[in-house]
Parts: structure tokens; C-alpha cells; sequence
């Protein structure tokens, strides 16, 4: 990989790839633990069942867990458009952060810089496209909130490694409009998940911080995304 330092580490802790095939989305994650030590020792320990492909510590340090072509145990329960089983289509990047653990620090400079090297390289190599790079928080609204709101999706989506909108003419907030777009762009949309997480979720992604309920910028946004954006991943 170009210009990338990489540490294995490897973890026993995955599988094949169930439907055969290499990866199609990237599923980004905090670690939600005091240090990258700690993690690391977590994702690598056969009794937690969890691992990732890759981890970045705060230095910018990225450490491979799991081999590209294997599957890793980081999404768990939750769906994207039509995937249900998001390890078997994914790369799981886990970001060292201790979150809620510590009222959720900024991601660190070289962190972010690394994260943008290695996406690169991965959205190259698999020809994954932008849309396709996903928060935990996406994929399992109401269970999950990592990598939080804290985290820069914009700058991201600037250098086509995920995607952003900003809210364009206003929509009148109606709750099945909003709901039926936002499966449209991939969110899991179902009896299951009551509504307000999976705005919360969308917030979490495209408006994090504010708060109150459906408005007019949350319409326009999560138009957009759907209709720029339809998620075209089957299992
Ligand atoms: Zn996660």
C-alpha cells in the first residue's frame, strides 16, 4: 500500500466471507476503551468474539487485525439497504477514542490523516464507492453511536471518501416522506427501530448536535442523500 505503515497484529478472531466475494462497504467505529493498548487486546482476545481489519491508534499509528479478504466481527446486528449480514460485505476500521468515556475527545490530527490514506488505498483497490462508507451508528440506529458526533464526515466526504449534504431548499417535515427516503440512502427502515432513531442516527451522521423534532433541513438533507445516493448493495 502506497505510502502506508502498517503493524500486523493479528487477531484469530474471524471467518470466510459468507457470499463469497471481497468487500463493498467500509464500516467506521470508536473503540470506546481507555487506550489503542487496550483495544487491541480486546480485539485480539478469542474469548470477546470481536475484531476488526484495521485499528488506528492516536498517533496515527495503523495496525491490520484481519486480512482484507476475511471476515471480521465488528458490525454485529443491524442492516444497510439490503445487507444483512454487514460482515461478510465489509472492512471495519476501528478508531482508538475513548468516547463516552471521556466525554468524547476529538479525533487526533494523524489519526484522521491515516484514516484518509488507508480509505483511500481500500476504496481504490475495491473500487467501494463513497456512499458506501459507512458509521456503525448508520447501520444499527438505536444500539450503536460510534464513531459520534464528533467525528468529521465532511472532510471526508470533501476528499470522495464518504459523502455529505448540506441542507439546500426546505421541505415540509413529514415523518413517512422522511422515513421512506431515508431507507432509500440505506438506513435499516423497519417495524423494529422506532423512528426517532433512525433520525437520531441520520443526525448523529449529517447534523450532529442538533436536537428537537423532524424539521425542515432534516427533509431536505436526507432528500438529497437518496436521491444522489440510493443505496444499491444487495446480500
Ligand atoms: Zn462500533
Amino acid at each position: 500500500m502506497r505510502g502506508l505503515n502498517i503493524f500486523l497484529h493479528p487477531s484469530p478472531n474471524f471467518g470466510r466471507r459468507r457470499h463469497g466475494r471481497g468487500p463493498d462497504m467500509v464500516v467506521l467505529h470508536h473503540t470506546a476503551m481507555r487506550d489503542a493498548a487496550s483495544a487491541l487486546a480486546r480485539l485480539c482476545d478469542p474469548a470477546a468474539e470481536v475484531s476488526c481489519h484495521y485499528l488506528i491508534d492516536e498517533r496515527g499509528h495503523i495496525f491490520r487485525l484481519v486480512d482484507e479478504a476475511l471476515r471480521a466481527w465488528h458490525a454485529g446486528a443491524g442492516r444497510w439497504g439490503r445487507v444483512e449480514d454487514v460482515n461478510s460485505h465489509s472492512i471495519g476500521i476501528e478508531l482508538a477514542n475513548p468516547g463516552p468515556l471521556k466525554g468524547h475527545p476529538p479525533y487526533a490530527a494523524a489519526q484522521m490523516d491515516a484514516l484518509e490514506l488507508l480509505l483511500d488505498d481500500i476504496l481504490k483497490r475495491h473500487r467501494i464507492a463513497p456512499q458506501a462508507v459507512i458509521a456503525h451508528s448508520d447501520m444499527a440506529p438505536g444500539r450503536k453511536a460510534d464513531p459520534g458526533a464528533g467525528f468529521d464526515w465532511r472532510r471526508l466526504a470533501l476528499r470522495g471518501l464518504s459523502v455529505w449534504c448540506a441542507p439546500g431548499e426546505q421541505h415540509k417535515p413529514d415523518e413517512a416522506a422522511f422515513l421512506e427516503q431515508a431507507a432509500a440512502f440505506g438506513y435499516p427502515v423497519g417495524e423494529d427501530i422506532p423512528t426517532h432513531a433512525i433520525l437520531d442516527a441520520f443526525r448523529l451522521r449529517f447534523r450532529p448536535r442538533h436536537q428537537g423534532p423532524l424539521d425542515g433541513d432534516d427533509m431536505a438533507i436526507i432528500m438529497a442523500l437518496a436521491q444522489t445516493y440510493p443505496c444499491r448493495l444487495g446480500p
